[in-house]
């Protein structure tokens, strides 16, 4: 219900298509599929999935094989589903079986990087998780502060940097230590996220990832970058400069609420083969959801 509500504005971008498919008639299908084409376009679903997804449609219309308009919804809708479950199917955490796991969250600043950290502790821990949090943002000053209230909020312990010593890595090294040490399942990362086109960040992701590998083999289990849904397709560059440097294991798509470029979700996954594993649609503590595609496709085609 949240997943839907929270694609309210792509949802609205996207209802011309019902309106266009209710009235379908053969006669009208070039017509109609160039309007399919621009309401797929400022939804941001790329020109390369859109042309694709258009010609496909427009094939199996005139091959007999869609017959009227629902049918062309439904292929449409599939059509979605399957890119998305092609490149994107490992939608859940994949935290493997040593304790404790540890989950690196990188993003630029202002994308949702700590509120989603915030959200996904909160998350784990009714799950039944312990969760420690690490608070590698040691650039930004108010960032580690930032993340003591989600600590707080949810009930998580912190590990923040001791006066004077501001690298990431020994924070982050220093938490998974302590994760180790005294049984937690989850070790929470926030890293920094000055801009991504600072050299020295990316430097700084790589020592962060190696210092936690040094503790303990195969750590991080996953890399999530966060990405403000708002961007759309202007949010594909840093994805592939994150995943080139660091290697990312899935995304989070945040402010999806506030988004009318929704079709980025499925941009990004088929650009980069990476999954989206959760999707934040709103600024409450249980706005993040885990991704679920078929929810997804079902709310922006409502
Ligand atoms: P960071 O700099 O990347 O750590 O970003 P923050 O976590 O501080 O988030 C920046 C702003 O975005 C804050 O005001 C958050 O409340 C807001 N925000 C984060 N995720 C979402 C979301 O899914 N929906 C909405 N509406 N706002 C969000």
């Amino acid at each position: 219900e949240k997943v839907f509500s929270g694609f309210s504005k792509t949802r609205d971008n996207l209802a011309v298509i019902d309106e266009l498919l209710l009235y379908w008639n053969l006669a009208d299908t070039d017509r109609v599929l160039d309007e399919l084409e621009e309401a797929l376009l400022v939804s941001d679903f790329g020109p390369k999935i859109t042309i694709k997804i258009v010609e496909t449609l427009r094939e199996d219309i005139m091959s007999g094989k869609l017959k009227s308009g629902s049918e062309i919804k439904d292929a449409l809708k599939k059509s979605v589903l399957d890119l998305l479950n092609k490149k994107g199917k490992k939608t859940e955490l994949q935290l493997g079986s040593r304790k404790p796991a540890v989950v690196m969250i990188v993003g630029v600043n202002g994308g949702g990087k700590t509120t989603s950290l915030g959200k996904l502790a909160y998350r784990l821990k009714n799950e039944g998780a312990k969760i420690l949090l690490a608070a590698g943002d040691t650039f930004r000053a108010a960032a580690s502060d930032q993340l003591e209230i989600w600590a707080e909020r949810t009930g998580c312990e912190i590990v923040v940097a001791e006066e004077g010593k501001t690298k990431a890595s020994s924070v982050l090294s220093q938490a998974v230590k302590k994760g180790k040490e005294q049984g937690f399942d989850i070790v929470l990362c926030d890293t920094s996220g000055r801009l991504h086109t600072n050299f020295s960040l990316m430097e700084e992701l790589i020592a962060c990832k190696k210092a936690v590998g040094k503790v303990v083999p195969r750590a991080p289990n996953e890399i999530l970058l966060v990405l403000d849904g708002t961007t759309g397709l202007n949010m594909l560059p840093q994805a592939r400069e994150f995943n080139e440097v660091v290697g990312i294991t899935g995304f989070i798509l945040t402010k999806l609420d506030g988004s009318a470029r929704g079709g980025c979700v499925v941009s990004v996954v088929d650009e980069l083969g990476i999954p989206v594993k959760f999707v934040g649609v709103g600024e409450g503590v249980e706005d993040l959801q885990p991704f679920d595609a078929e929810a997804f496709v079902n709310a922006i085609f409502s």
